[in-house]
């Protein structure tokens, strides 16, 4: 299982391929992950010490490819420098129009 930040510094974690976003605290500190595709009925469970407690990944859609995800990770990983250095953004904006 991977783990990457959305556009808005939210926690998505990766499994089999497919994204997961947070959906809300359940009882005894268990967390409950939805597919990122609000569609889409699969879930994840996981509990206090990150541990997959109840899943269900029967997604019927496509995952989002491979290269998709890594370029994503690269740029959400770029903008947080941004942040700190100015001439990185200049890069960035370069990098989504060509
Ligand atoms: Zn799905």
């Amino acid at each position: 299982m991977d783990v990457m930040k959305s556009e808005r510094n939210k926690t998505i974690f990766i499994s089999n391929g497919y994204k997961f976003r947070f959906h809300k605290m359940l009882k005894n500190e268990v967390q409950r992950w939805t597919c990122s595709l609000s569609t889409c009925k699969c879930y994840m469970k996981i509990n206090d010490s990150n541990t997959v407690i109840d899943s269900f990944e029967d997604h019927k859609h496509n995952k989002p490819d491979e290269k998709t995800l890594n370029r994503q990770k690269l740029s959400n990983s770029l903008k947080r420098k941004a942040v700190e250095d100015i001439n990185i953004l200049t890069l960035i904006t370069h990098y989504y129009y060509y």
